[in-house]
């Protein structure tokens, strides 16, 4: 009898999961939504269906993982009002905290044990997060590419809001899901439009956390302008022409933070998530002056084994010939420093 995974059992639970209602009518029709569905405009749209889920599920065998790690780094938070610096600490999944001493940044930020829309079924987590939340002091800004549930946790999220009553930034069509949990402060973003110090960008991906929501809400990554510093935060997305379009229209970035897990097998997955090559390929299209790797040996989503996101990264750099120094990838509770010259 053929296991079924914990993605397979997260699809399902979507499937399942309650409809939300349509919020998006005042919104304009653009070159990626037509009234009613937002698309990747480029085309690579992600068309599977549950056929396709069970295909995959009972065609492939998954590389093994380990049931549990223990985190070893150490992250070097930075304080506030802390000159010179900035800090990127990699709390696990697509989870990062960005600070200076101005500012305290998180992206998608995931804190509970399973990605999934209930506490007891769903993927989980292999290893704590890489910082304790209560080791963090501040929290300004908290910036949501998309409602994937490993993205948009709304535990976390209703946690947040009560500890630091951030300003959570979220392309259009998702702020009513977290005006349900009472949470306020909220500001949607169209691609290319700006609040403050982040700019959503056009990413290769879709949207869902019910049957009856499939892409009614947008998708996106951030750049973000942080003590002279621009940071490019790709959410999840699979390789596609955007990032060219990305620095033809904004130049250069200084670090470009790009998920390299979560990719196999590439029929499925090609669509929606880069493997450690095209990360490669996204790095050079972005003119990214280095890059740090997320969405990678946090939770098991799909049929790559725990070790081969680092490794095929290894491997893509060396054929591109690029380093560990161009494009970094962290254990989870390190912290990358990024010095102002
Ligand atoms: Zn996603
Ligand atoms: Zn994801």
């Amino acid at each position: 009898m053929k296991k079924i995974g914990p993605f397979f059992i997260a699809m399902i639970l979507i499937q399942m999961g309650c409809s939300s209602m349509r919020n998006h009518d005042h919104y304009s029709v653009s070159d990626h939504f037509d009234g009613t569905h937002f698309f990747n405009p480029w085309g690579n749209n992600v068309s599977k269906s549950l056929w396709d889920v069970l295909k995959w599920r009972f065609s492939t065998t998954p590389g093994p993982w380990p049931t549990q790690v223990l985190n070893s780094a150490k992250p070097q938070l930075l304080p506030k009002g802390a000159k010179g610096s900035v800090h990127i600490t990699y709390v696990g999944h697509a989870t990062a905290l960005i600070q200076d001493g101005v500012f305290s940044i998180l992206t998608d930020p995931q804190w509970s044990d399973r990605a999934s829309p209930i506490q007891f079924l769903g993927p989980k987590r292999i290893r704590q997060p890489g910082v304790e939340l209560s080791k963090i002091d501040r929290v300004d800004l908290v910036l949501i590419s998309h409602n994937h549930y490993d993205h948009m946790d709304l535990p976390t999220l209703r946690e947040l809001d009560q500890l630091f009553h951030p300003l959570f930034v979220v392309p259009l069509g998702n702020a009513h899901i977290l005006q349900s949990e009472g949470i306020t402060n909220v500001k949607e973003l169209d691609w290319w439009s700006t609040e403050g110090i982040v700019q959503l960008v056009p990413v290769q991906h879709w949207s869902t956390r019910s049957i009856m929501d499939r892409n009614q809400a947008l998708w996106g990554g951030y750049v973000i302008t942080i003590s002279g510093k621009r940071i490019f935060f790709a959410g999840d997305t699979g390789y596609g022409p955007h990032f060219k379009m990305i620095h033809q229209r904004l130049g250069s970035v200084d670090l470009s933070l790009l998920p390299i897990g979560a990719y196999e097998p590439r029929w499925f997955m090609r669509d929606q998530h880069m493997n450690p090559e095209d990360a490669v390929k996204a790095h050079l299209d972005l003119g990214s002056q280095k890059s740090f790797a997320i969405h990678f040996e946090t939770f098991r989503l799909t049929d790559e084994s725990f070790s081969d996101p680092r490794e095929f990264l290894k491997k893509a750099l060396i054929n591109a010939h690029l380093s560990e120094k161009d494009f970094f990838a962290p254990e989870v509770g390190e912290t990358l420093i990024l010095n102002n010259e």
